[in-house]
């Protein structure tokens, strides 16, 4: 539930409010707004539902939250959220998060390359695996912490803030070391010691959609880390199982605005892996920001078949760049903003 306290009041009043509900063996979410506090309570409801709450001094009104995720919801926040990932680039509340990059980290100069031209385009956020989610024990697995180094070198040298898969709990430490965003891949969407363990840091979360997660899961999922203090997570949708072959996974686009009807989270888009198909994926790019998705996220190989994970799927740097111009179009006539190319100016990694 939210309890909305009254425009006037003192902080002692807010306080006591907050106190009140530990007591009763509930956490508190404070956000204190231009105009008013709001204070979430997290926990499970029952224990306060027939509390006389809306006694306690300083409170206006108290709002249940019917729906089972409470932070995620829509109800929880009106506003939608822009989360701050470095270097000045925003996700969501009308800025165009522009993830690109190859689908693993292979070394300092093909990772330089890749990152300059995709950079070039307009992408604004570097993207690359140090830890691979393989379906085979025998393919290649990720340059580990190596990878990490790497990552955070040419994200330095580009001034672009970056993204990299976490898969373990014991691995958020030092993933946190090197990242500006951490990814919690579509595998590990219901790790919950994952999602807790990240939910106690302050980075940026990039949460993808289970393969078979319900829109309700996804947010579920969001929900514990959110619980955890970290306020700061990106959806992001990446197909999902389907009985046709033909395309890797089958992307649902319909996640974007019903996801946003439910929640004030960005969620931006991966056609990539959703397709699996260079040939598809510039058309779904543009759907999915003709959709409202909050960003689109592409892998890019200069040289695709030599590529370590993922060659099959990634789009040339120049396909990427055409792709761009045409998605800047789109999202020019729905008034929302993809930096220009070369945009980056900012202070850095936070
Ligand atoms: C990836 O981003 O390279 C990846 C493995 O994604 P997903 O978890 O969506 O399969
Ligand atoms: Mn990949």
């Amino acid at each position: 539930m939210i309890i909305v306290v009254k425009p006037n009041s003192t902080q002692e009043q807010i306080d006591h409010i907050v106190a009140h509900i530990h007591g009763m063996g509930l956490r508190t979410d404070v956000s204190r707004g231009i105009k008013r506090t709001i204070i979430g309570v997290i926990g499970e409801e029952d224990a306060v539902r027939n509390a006389p709450l809306a006694a306690i001094p300083g409170v206006e009104e108290v709002v249940p939250i019917l729906k089972p995720y409470k932070l995620a919801s829509r109800e929880y926040q009106a506003e939608d959220s822009a989360i701050d990932v470095g270097f000045g680039v925003k996700v969501g509340g009308g800025s165009l998060g522009m993830i690109a990059g190859p689908c693993a980290i292979e070394g300092r100069e093909i990772l330089l390359e890749i990152a300059k031209h995709v950079k070039a385009a307009g992408a604004n956020i570097l993207r690359g695996g140090a830890y691979k989610p393989r379906t085979s024990p025998y393919s290649f697995q990720g340059l580990g912490e190596e990878g990490l180094k790497i990552l955070r070198e040419v994200g330095d040298e580009l001034q672009m803030p970056v993204v990299t898969e976490v898969m373990d709990p014991r691995q958020v430490e030092l993933v946190d070391r090197y990242t500006d965003i951490f990814q919690i891949g579509a595998r590990n969407m219901q790790n919950f010691n994952l999602l807790n363990e990240v939910g106690q840091t302050k980075r940026a979360v990039l949460l993808k959609r289970g393969m078979s997660a319900t829109v309700a899961d996804l947010l579920m999922s969001a929900e514990y880390i959110l619980a955890g203090g970290n306020k700061r997570v990106i959806l992001c949708e990446r197909g999902i199982k389907s009985f046709d072959s033909s395309t890797r996974n089958l992307l649902d686009l319909s996640i974007v605005p019903n996801a946003k009807g439910l929640s004030h989270l960005p969620i931006i888009v991966d056609p990539s892996h959703a397709t699996g198909r260079p040939d598809l994926i510039p058309a779904m790019a543009l759907a999915a920001v003709a959709a409202g998705a909050d960003g689109v996220h592409i892998e890019v190989h200069s040289c695709p078949e030599k590529a370590m994970s993922d060659g099959p799927q990634a789009l040339l740097p120049g396909q990427y760049a055409a792709v761009m111009g045409q998605m800047r179009q789109i999202a020019g006539l729905l008034n929302r903003n993809i930096p220009a190319p070369h945009g980056s100016t900012q202070s850095g990694r936070q």
